[in-house]
């Protein structure tokens, strides 16, 4: 059962009441991600209000604009008929002791009516023109979603692999549903609660002073800067608190879904128990500060009242005075407690509202943080579009490290500076159009690093790799990637049908190109055996499949692209020998004529290369025709031998 925000100071639009614990309103926060900037949530305010105003706007479209104006319209309205309500309270009141005409007394008590109607019936209940303004605005609420998701989405698609390795899934998905409301939020609260409360104050102290006397409106004046005084630097002050919880909060959830997604790995070291400890002790720390910020926002609601109380009692004592004396009639008094009432009743929800304007502010920090990120691995402003030709890469000694910064220092200070980081050293190789170069070495040594270069992942500390003569760092990423094709070591699926996840090659390919890019990978009999055909489910990140087969959807996705340049990324190191040597075939078809790069680890799989390059400690040790190579005697015939030895080993073995 949903119902309106409740007094408090949650953070969300919803708040859920819960029957089964009484009824008692349940508010959900919003909380952001890395909340530990201890700086005021006001700083750079203008900034963010900056941020909002076009998601206000919705430029392009004359519909929305006119909707945003009609709701504006409404809610001065809104304030117009707040004026006028307890006028007519009061004219009833009078009419009645006076004894007027009952056709004057009815007209008047219609009028009350409708503009009771029109305005709601207090405590929360919305009338007509809110509950017609709210329905209008669903429109603008929803084009905001949608630019600020959309944007942010492909943002995120936009950083670099680093950026996305060393990030939490959890933590980034929550900051993006967190800062998509709060802009949603923000509008909502600023628009339709923080501005309508502090002009209808305005306005009453106006009418107070022209109608009452200057002592009312003084006494309204000085209860409501107390109001808001306190309620403001006590909200500051319990903002550590809620930081805190936000955090801790943050790091429950965070472990929740690390540890949910590593299910099997904590099922192999019987580690379920350790996990859920390691819960338990997150929640434990949650609601230490959970229970800091609710303890400060009971002491908040009770000054709010105390300053409340004594302007009411002050200005009702006055009034009571003043009608005893016959200064004000009976209906002044309606008046004047109608009038307080109406305006105490949403000051009630400021110190809600400004927790949640706060928040908000918060969760679109946070959302900031994500949208400033900058992209590691940037097309130059003119980058060009590659144009390929024959499908020649050459590598010109190229240095690589994976940690960040090192593109800062120079070549000869690189080398001193961070050579012991270096994935990759001075590898200098040439692959001539529509040959294979075979990578092997080591694990480790460097091999599927020359892969993500290439596919340019990332950027080179040193050296230069040129396709068709073109610099890939100076053409767009996206040309770049259009023509290779990668079948990388370990498949990662989409949760979604066998059949679409091969399809992602080229999502516009028919059924029949799917099919036969299948039986090119050698998986069309396996997938025919599943309950669903090419309809089967895979399950997250392809786990219902073994991985030899989501090794076969990935060839087959490659097939599809039908890409000039192919690399292969221990492509067949998780299938059997005998499915490798189907797979082999078809790989062979796939990739002549064009351009290959294969690490492998069989090195019967590479014999029949153009050239192999042997990369020790990210170096090209040898290099050379796999005759050749046996024929130095180096380490490639070591590894040859060892290799050959094993799979000997291995036959007698099943003899
Ligand atoms: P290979 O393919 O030869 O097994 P890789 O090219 O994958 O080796 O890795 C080479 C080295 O780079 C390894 O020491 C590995 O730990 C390191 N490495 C790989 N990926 C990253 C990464 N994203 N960040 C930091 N180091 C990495």
């Amino acid at each position: 059962m949903a119902s309106k925000l409740a007094k408090g100071d949650g953070i969300t639009l919803s708040v859920e009441v819960n029957p089964s614990r009484g009824d008692q309103p349940e508010v959900r926060e919003g909380r952001g991600v890395q909340e530990k900037s201890p700086e005021s949530t006001w700083h750079g305010f203008r900034q963010k209000i900056r941020f909002l105003v076009p998601y206000l706007w919705p430029l392009g479209s004359a519909l929305l604009q006119g909707l945003v104006m009609l709701c504006l319209a409404l809610l001065a309205t809104e304030r117009l008929i707040n004026v006028f309500v307890p006028i007519y309270s009061k004219n009833i009141v009078n009419e009645l002791t006076s004894g007027s005409s009952w056709s004057s007394l009815a007209t008047t008590v219609c009028v009350y009516t409708l503009l009771k109607f029109l305005q709601g019936g207090g405590a929360g209940a919305s009338g007509f023109v809110s509950n017609l303004r709210s329905f209008l605005w669903v429109r603008v609420q929803q084009y905001t979603s949608r630019v600020v998701q959309v944007r942010l989405f492909a943002h995120l698609h936009g950083l670099s692999l680093r950026w996305h390795l060393e990030r939490h899934t959890g933590d980034v998905l929550r900051s993006v549903d967190r800062g998509t409301s709060s802009i949603n939020n923000l509008l909502s609260y600023i628009l339709f609660s923080i501005l309508p409360t502090i002009a209808d104050i305005i306005i009453a102290i106006i009418y107070f002073v022209s109608y009452f006397s200057v002592w009312f409106g003084l006494i309204v004046l000085i209860c409501m800067v107390l109001y808001l005084t306190c309620t403001i630097l006590i909200t500051e002050w319990r903002t550590k608190y809620r930081r805190a919880m936000n955090t801790q909060d943050n790091a429950a959830k965070s472990k929740a879904v690390d540890s949910l997604l590593n299910f099997e790995t904590v099922k192999y070291y019987n580690a379920e128990n350790y996990e859920v400890c390691c819960f338990e002790e997150a929640i434990l720390k949650y609601q230490e500060s959970e229970w800091k910020t609710n303890a400060s926002l009971a002491l908040l609601n009770q000054t709010q009242n105390l300053i409340i109380g004594c302007g009411l009692l002050a200005g009702s004592l006055l009034c009571a005075h003043l009608v005893s004396q016959k200064t004000f009639q009976v209906g002044d008094y309606v008046l004047f407690g109608t009038y307080i009432i109406q305006l105490y009743t949403p000051l009630n929800w400021f110190g809600t509202y400004y927790r949640l304007i706060q928040s908000s502010f918060i969760d679109m920090e946070n959302m900031f943080k994500l949208l400033t990120e900058e992209k590691e691995v940037k097309d130059d402003v003119d980058a060009a579009e590659l144009v390929l030709t024959s499908g020649q890469v050459d590598f010109d000694r190229v240095c690589f490290s994976y940690s960040e910064g090192a593109s800062l220092f120079s070549e000869a200070v690189l080398y001193v500076c961070v050579s012991r980081s270096l994935i990759l050293h001075d590898v200098s190789f040439t692959v001539l159009p529509g040959q294979t170069l075979a990578l092997v070495g080591q694990s480790g040594s460097g091999k599927s690093t020359i892969l993500r270069l290439l596919f340019r992942f990332y950027d080179l500390q040193a050296g230069s790799i040129h396709i068709d003569g073109q610099d890939i760092s100076k053409v767009s990423q996206s040309s770049l990637r259009s023509y290779i094709g990668v079948v990388p070591q370990d498949t990662v699926l989409f949760n979604d049908t066998i059949g679409n996840n091969i399809r992602y090659g080229r999502v516009t390919a028919s059924k029949q190109e799917v099919e036969d890019a299948a039986l090119a990978a050698d998986i069309h009999d396996k997938i025919l055996t599943l309950p669903e055909g090419y309809e089967t489910q895979v399950g997250e990140r392809g786990l219902k499949l073994s991985g030899g087969e989501k090794q076969r959807v990935a060839i087959a996705r490659t097939i599809l692209k039908d890409p000039r340049i192919i690399l292969l990324d221990e492509a067949t190191s998780a299938l059997d020998t005998q499915t490798e040597r189907n797979i082999q075939a078809s790989l062979a078809t796939v990739c002549s004529n064009r351009t290959t790069i294969v690490v492998a680890h069989r090195l019967s799989t590479i014999v029949g290369c153009d050239q192999i390059l042997v990369v020790d400690e990210g170096r090209i040790a040898e290099r050379g025709r796999h005759e050749e190579l046996l024929a130095q005697g180096g380490l490639y015939a070591a590894m040859w031998l060892k290799q050959q030895n094993s799979e000997t080993d291995t036959q007698t073995d099943q003899r």
